[in-house]
């Protein structure tokens, strides 16, 4: 069968692949960039109908484009998809909307890359897998199917309105689990929230908010975690026009905050007696910011408002001092779970070797090891903030690069290749460094 030729193919239309085509763009490379369903489909359906950004406007954006937004206000999902869909047009990105790669192999005998996609097969000398790092919901098996108790996962959460009438049980104290929890509680349900290890940075402090303290001090760039150290996560939210997340104003919401979820048998869940270290550990982590945030101000002689109330945290609620091991879900009304642990990875389509033996990529900043393969939005890419809308900007340039480097050694070669015809149009352009705007090359070839 025929297949459409193009120079890099990248795989999954959201923000990472986006800033990718942006990248190829400029650098005048041919491309392709193919999405299952709509662009950033995970910010219009994968999110809770009352999601906002966790940073302000003014960061959490790309660098080429403001948010129509107040740039301290919180962008809602909707609007984060709105945003990145006029990027991508802004640079008539060259995005196929609803078509799937179903798989990806290396061709034998000459180089590139063949992909099977719902449109047809197509034909790249490079791939960028964009497709991020919250692709399969993870539910954990614990509570079994048919344990008379509805659990879903944070990213089939709309409000508490779809949730059958009764307590909820939320798992997992991150972003999402936190916010979930609150809105939940708000809305007058009884809530228990599972809290395992987390960050919690302050919203703001001394008239700064923490996206910028994370900047100045360098945190979002902070290398990877070493391996085996444990990734642990950040705990922020934009709810409300932003507030820190603060564990003892959840638990005197009346939300009871209980350890790290267990086991659960015969309709009791078992929580690990880690709450109170949990909690001890994530106020330490606010602390050490203020403390270096102000050790920032006085080297940098800044007028900032001093906050001497934020380090006072008050004392810790009943169940963290007294904390509850096991929770009977029928006696305390629970009759739903909302599991926000996390997403795990699937590149089942991505037939190269380049993977360990649990499925995670092998790569160096994005670069496979398969050849000709790069990864891109993945977490802790190349650093803290490799997976957000800003941090996946500059990883994306960071792959054009790699990719215009590899293509000038192929030019290279067939420059040199006296047997070879003259360089095709394409080649003649890398070799010239080509400036011309990028876009599909859509010549077709009967390539098997
Ligand atoms: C609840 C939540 C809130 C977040 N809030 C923020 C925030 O406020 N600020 C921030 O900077 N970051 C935030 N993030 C992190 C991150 O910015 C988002 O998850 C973002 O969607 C990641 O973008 P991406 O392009 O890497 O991946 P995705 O948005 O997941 O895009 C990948 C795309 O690939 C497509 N795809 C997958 N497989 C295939 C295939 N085989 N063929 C074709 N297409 C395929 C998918 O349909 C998808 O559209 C949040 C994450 C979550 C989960």
């Amino acid at each position: 069968m025929s297949s459409e030729q193009t120079e890099v193919l990248v795989v999954g239309g959201g923000q990472a692949g986006i800033a990718m085509s942006e990248h190829l763009t400029r650098g005048g490379v041919p491309h392709i960039v193919v999405e299952r369903d709509r662009i950033a489909e995970r910010w219009r359906s994968w999110r809770w109908d009352s999601l906002v950004a966790n940073g302000p406007a003014w960061h959490d954006r790309f660098p080429g484009k403001e948010f129509d937004l107040d740039p301290d206000a919180f962008a809602g999902k909707e609007q984060v998809a709105d945003y990145l869909a006029a990027y991508a047009g802004s640079f008539d990105a060259p995005i196929r909307t609803g078509v799937e790669v179903t798989s990806v192999r290396r061709n034998a005998g000459r180089p590139g890359f063949r992909a099977a996609t719902s449109g047809g097969p197509i034909e790249a000398r490079f791939v960028v897998a964009a497709t991020g790092a919250f692709q399969t919901p993870i539910i954990p098996d614990v509570v079994p199917g048919d344990a008379g108790i509805h659990q879903l996962h944070s990213s089939s959460y709309r409000n508490p309105a779809q949730l059958p009438p009764g307590g909820v049980m939320v798992v997992g104290a991150g972003s999402s689990g936190v916010q979930i929890a609150d809105e939940l509680r708000a809305s007058g349900r009884e809530v228990h929230l599972a809290v395992g290890p987390h960050d919690r940075p302050p919203r703001s402090y001394r008239d700064r908010d923490f996206c910028w303290w994370l900047g100045v001090l360098g945190k979002w760039d902070a290398a990877a975690p070493a391996a085996g150290a444990e990734h642990v996560t950040i705990a922020v939210s934009g709810a409300n026009g932003g507030r820190t997340v603060d564990f003892r104003r959840l638990a005197g919401s009346g939300i009871t905050l209980l350890g790290r979820a267990g086991a659960y048998r015969d309709g009791v869940m078992a929580f690990a007696p880690d709450l109170a270290a949990n909690i001890a550990a994530g106020d330490a982590n606010y602390l050490s910011l203020l403390r270096e945030a102000d050790a920032f101000v006085e080297r940098n002689g800044l007028d900032l408002p001093e906050e001497p109330e934020a380090h006072v945290l008050g004392g810790d609620p009943d169940c963290v001092t007294d904390p509850v091991l096991s929770v009977d879900l029928a006696a305390a009304g629970i009759t739903s779970i909302v599991w926000a642990v996390g997403f795990g990875a699937d590149y089942s389509w991505l037939e190269v070797d380049t993977f360990d033996e649990r499925g995670r990529p092998r790569h160096q900043r994005g670069v496979s090891r398969e050849l000709g393969v790069y990864f891109l939005g993945l977490p802790w890419q190349s650093r803290r903030g490799s997976s957000f809308l800003w941090g996946v900007w500059h990883d994306a340039k960071y792959i054009a690069d790699q990719i215009a480097i590899q293509r000038g050694y192929l030019a290279y070669d067939e420059a040199r290749q006296p047997t070879l015809p003259a360089p095709t149009p394409r080649i003649a352009d890398a070799l010239r460094g080509a400036s011309r705007r990028g876009g599909p090359a859509l010549a077709t070839t009967g390539a098997a």
